[in-house]
């Protein structure tokens, strides 16, 4: 996916449906980072990204309290997504460092979905890796929009 591309959801179904579509673009060691409110839907896509990766996301609820939570999959030569919400750890290098970030983006086969991207994640992130950024937002209506925005080699 080379522009971005921008949908509307009118319920998580859709946004899981979604997720599933966007599997078909991603590929071993890509980062995905979901930008979006609390209940905006990052979850609920996430969900959808793994089954469309072949994986089983009926036990995906939120990692919000234990930080990574890791699926197998078995897609696109992806073998495993590691599921990371950062909403509870500050913003500092360290508290990345101590959830083995590191670990989890080195693991070639894997793709790396983060939700809440911080600062710090850009000691992390470094040239080369194929990063997607991902913003949902909840309109007046309740419908979320989704924005997938292009692949990029680094983070701003
Ligand atoms: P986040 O991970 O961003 O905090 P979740 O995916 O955990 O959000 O939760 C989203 C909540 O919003 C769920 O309760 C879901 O049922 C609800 N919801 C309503 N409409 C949508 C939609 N279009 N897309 C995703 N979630 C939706
Ligand atoms: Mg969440």
């Amino acid at each position: 996916m080379t522009v971005s591309r921008v949908v509307t959801t009118s319920g998580p179904e859709e946004t899981e449906a979604f997720g599933e579509e966007m599997a078909r673009t991603i590929s071993p060691g890509d980062v995905i980072l979901l930008e979006g409110d609390l209940a905006a839907g990052k979850t609920t896509l996430v969900r959808g990204v793994l089954r469309g990766l072949g994986g089983y996301p009926d036990d995906s609820s939120s990692p919000t309290f234990v930080v990574v939570q890791s699926y197998s999959c078995n897609e696109h030569g992806i073998t495993v997504i590691h599921h990371v919400d950062l909403y509870r750890l500050p913003d500092e290098v360290d508290a990345l460092r101590e959830i083995g970030l590191e670990e989890y983006l080195l693991d070639e086969q894997a793709v790396v979905v983060i939700e809440w991207p911080r600062p710090a994640l850009a000691d992390f992130i470094g040239p080369g890796i194929p990063v997607r950024r991902v913003v949902i937002n909840r309109m007046e209506d309740g419908k979320r929009r989704i924005e997938v925005l292009p692949v990029r080699t680094e983070v701003q």
